[in-house]
């Protein structure tokens, strides 16, 4: 993080600026993905509500895929590929989300109620890739990315399903990415499917708005509901 061979390179989302800081790679791949950064910050802006800081950076790293922290995330580098676009392009949205969930806005207990930041990061995924590609890409992602995987994984995780419960009573990391990050972001699509993208945006809109700067609970995001 502190390396001083880092070539860093910006671009304007609204009144945000983004940096990415990167070690050699295509210049194609750096441009692509302060795009992608411009792209996420301007689409959760619109739904979510304005990303206060003014300033986002971006970083790549020796870390395994990603990591939020306020203002800035880790993206492994092993994405920063032409091949790997596509999951580079989903990894910096995840962790971009988690700027309006979790990393950088509204805070949550990561222990005891993981899913609400997890699984509000996984299914911003899913409005990403509606707004910026259009509704069909939106379902097609989240076909085969969430309810594809969930039907396939389901089956060999244990008996226990639950998505809210502490980090101690998952199982392993296999049973806490289906539950807390499919299974979670399922359920936002549920209300989605039921009641519709507009009222799922005006929740997220709500729940963003009246605990920014706070910690949201699963309390408060039922009551919000
Ligand atoms: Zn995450």
């Amino acid at each position: 993080m502190a390396s001083p061979n880092f070539k860093i390179r910006e671009i304007e989302a609204e009144d945000t600026l983004i940096k990415l800081y990167s070690l050699e790679t295509d210049v194609e791949v750096e441009k692509f993905s302060l795009e992608v950064g411009k792209d996420s910050i301007e689409i959760f802006n619109r739904i979510f509500g304005k990303y206060p800081y003014g300033q986002y950076s971006i970083v790549m790293t020796e870390f395994p895929t990603g990591m939020e922290y306020p203002g800035l995330v880790f993206i492994g580098k092993e994405f920063f590929q032409k091949y790997y676009k596509n999951q580079l392009e989903i990894v910096i949205v995840h962790e971009t989300a988690h700027q309006w969930w979790y990393g950088g806005v509204v805070g949550n207990d990561q222990i005891d109620e993981a899913w609400l930041d997890e699984a509000l990061a996984s299914y911003s995924e899913v409005i990403y890739m509606s707004e910026r590609y259009g509704e069909e890409k939106g379902k097609e992602y989240y076909d085969y990315s969430l309810k594809t995987s969930y039907e396939y994984g389901k089956d060999i995780i244990s008996q226990d399903k639950r998505v809210l419960k502490p980090l101690s009573e998952f199982s392993g990391w296999d049973d806490y990415g289906l539950l807390v990050y499919t299974k979670g972001a399922m359920f936002l699509g549920e209300i989605e499917r039921e009641f519709g993208k507009e009222a799922l945006y005006d929740i997220l809109n709500k729940y963003y708005n009246q605990y920014k700067f706070y910690i949201g609970t699963t309390e408060d995001f039922f009551k919000n509901m």
